[in-house]
Order: structure tokens, then sequence, then C-alpha cells
């Protein structure tokens, strides 16, 4: 189970953290991925734009492999199960603990006149998401970490508490260590709404990824000391987009101080034009599809739902709340 707020434009960031670990999941495990729209309001104000993000959420994942038949794909808000399996795990999470939560006093920091609860109780609404569909394994990047570790802190209360109802969720990658795709300037991640000079979204014309990557931050290229960060960056980019003859090489040519990162640079840029263009061209077509989206939509609500439902069961009859049963 996993989710993606839509709050602007998918990324590399979501891609390689969140949506290519969902594609290859789907092949093997029962999936349940959402557009976390109750999530995005905890910051947005105005909502013009929340339904063309949300489409293109969904076009987005669909162009880039993933199938509705397979996952149930669907809208956080269709699923009011979720409301009230928040409401339970509000109160096996304490204040003092959300206060401190990291990512809460980032949004604190960049969203000083509007700090409300939905904010400070980001992680129990994904905690609900996760625990309402008994999920094991949440594919997400790095930035998730110490949300899924207080999912897990609240799957363990409620357990001890009123019986064992929901296992325990753990973030999940297919590679060794959960990824952070950083941003072009070398100074922190790739996101929807910050850096977007930096950042490389899969609705970007060949143009655009092109410039941007030519204003992609380096360094003199002189051989010995540190890696500076934008330059492992740029590595890091060039594994995830191109063959590894060329990473070899230009790696090797860092090592002898003869990197020319202009060269480099055209490098990555093709890697990545030729990585992006199918998926923005695709998901443009699945954005104009009305009928589709709904169709995407409805079913995989019935999915969720349908879990959702079996699982709050057992949590109210776990927490004493059936009032009808045989004694
Ligand atoms: P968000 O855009 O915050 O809703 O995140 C959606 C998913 O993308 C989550 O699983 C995040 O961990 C992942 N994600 C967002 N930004 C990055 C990034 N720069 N690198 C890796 N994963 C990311």
């Amino acid at each position: 189970m996993s989710g993606i707020r839509p709050t602007g434009f998918l990324h590399l960031g979501n891609y390689f953290g969140a949506v290519r670990n969902y594609v290859r999941m789907q092949e093997s495990y029962t999936c349940y991925f959402m557009v976390a729209d109750l999530h995005a309001l905890t910051t947005l104000t105005e909502t013009r734009e929340l339904k063309n993000h949300v489409r293109r959420v969904l076009a987005e994942n669909i162009a880039s492999g993933l199938d509705p038949e397979k996952v149930a794909l669907y809208c956080q808000s269709h699923v009011p199960e979720t409301a009230e399996l928040y409401l339970l795990l509000n109160m096996l999470a304490y204040k003092g603990e959300l206060e401190k939560t990291p990512t809460f006093k980032e949004k604190v920091r960049l969203h000083p006149n509007n700090v409300n609860m939905g904010l400070l109780t980001y992680p129990v609404l994904q905690a609900a998401d996760i625990l309402l569909q008994r999920a094991t394994l949440v594919p997400v990047g790095k930035d998730q970490e110490q949300h899924l570790e207080m999912a897990r802190n609240y799957a363990g209360r409620f357990n001890q508490r009123y019986g064992e109802v929901f296992p325990e969720p753990y973030a999940f990658n297919f590679g060794e260590s959960l990824i952070k795709v950083p941003s072009l300037d070398g100074a922190g991640k790739m996101s929807k709404s910050e850096n977007q000079m930096a950042t490389l979204y899969l609705a970007d014309d060949d143009e655009t990824i092109r410039n941007k990557i030519k204003k992609a931050k380096t360094d003199s290229g002189a051989p010995g000391g540190d890696m500076p960060e934008s330059v492992a960056n740029l590595f890091l980019l060039l594994e995830l987009v191109c063959s590894q003859d060329v990473v070899d090489k230009f790696r090797a040519d860092y090592q002898a101080g003869t990197v020319r990162y202009g060269d480099m640079k055209k490098e990555l840029a093709e890697g990545m034009v030729a990585f992006i263009s199918p998926i923005r061209e695709k998901a443009e077509q699945i954005r104009n599809d009305d009928s589709y989206l709904r169709k995407v939509m409805e079913e995989g609500a019935a999915k969720a739902r349908a879990n959702a439902a079996a699982t709050l069961q057992l949590a109210k009859e776990a927490m004493g709340l059936n009032y009808f049963a045989k004694i």
C-alpha cells in the first residue's frame, strides 16, 4: 500500500522512490495505491487545481506502467472508512510525539500561518491508510521512513491494548535501501513544490529537460578530494537512466581528473529525454480520457473499500465497539 499527494506534477523522486516499485510489486503482490487527496488538504488552502492534479497523478502512474486491472488504484477520499480508522487511531497517538516529528516541524516552517490539526496528525492519517488495508510493505522514498516507524508504533499499541488486528508495516524498496532523488542544484531533494528548476518532472518537454540538466551544479573537475554532493547527484541520476558502460566511463574520467561535465550532461540529458518522453506522451492521452479515469477511480475505490470495511469491522470488534454480538 502506498500513496502520492496530488499537490503538483510528479517528478523523478516520485518515480524512483515510489512508482517504479509499485509497477514491480503489482506482478507479485496484492496492491493498494492511492492518490492522497486528503493529505493534500493539510497544506492546500486553494483547491481549484486539485481535480487536475488528481487526474495527473493517476494518469502519470498508469503511463509509468501501473495497471489498474492488477491493483486497486483509487482516491483516498473515495474510501470513507479511512476517516473512521483515523479517528480510532487518534486515541493511540500522543500529542508530544506528533509535535516532535521532523516533517511536522518542517511544514510549520514552510506554512507558519496554517498550522492545522491535519498537519499535526498527518502521520496518523497515513497510518490509517496503511493499516486499513492491513498492508505489510509500503513502497516509499527515504523521506517517509519515520512515518512508517510511527505507523508501526500505532499498530503495535493497538494490538497490545485491544488484541492482534494489524500486521506491522515496513517501508519497502526493491533495491538495497530506500531512495532519495536529489535536486539538480545540489540542495535537498526533488520536490513537487520547491526547487522547480532543479527538479525533473514527468511532464517536462525535451527542451526543458535538456536545459535543466545543462544548468545542474558541478565542480571544477579537478582530481583528488571527496566528490561534492552535486556531482555525486549527477552520477546517481546517470545510473538511473543510462547504461552501466556510460556510467563506468564517466566514473573513470572523474577519478582521472579528466571528466568533461558538458559531455556527461549531454549523455544524461539524452538518457533522461528517452526515459521521460514516452511517459509524458502516454500520460497526456490518459489525462484527457474522462470516462476511462472515472472507471479507474470507481473500480479502484470499490476494491479498496471492500478490504477496508473488513478491517474496520475487525478493529471495532477488538475495541469492544460491537454491542450486538452474542455474549
Ligand atoms: P509526496 O510527493 O510527498 O506525496 O511523495 C510521494 C512518494 O514519492 C513518497 O513515497 C515519497 O517518499 C516519494 N518521494 C518524494 N520525493 C522523493 C525524492 N526526491 N526521492 C525519492 N522519493 C521521493
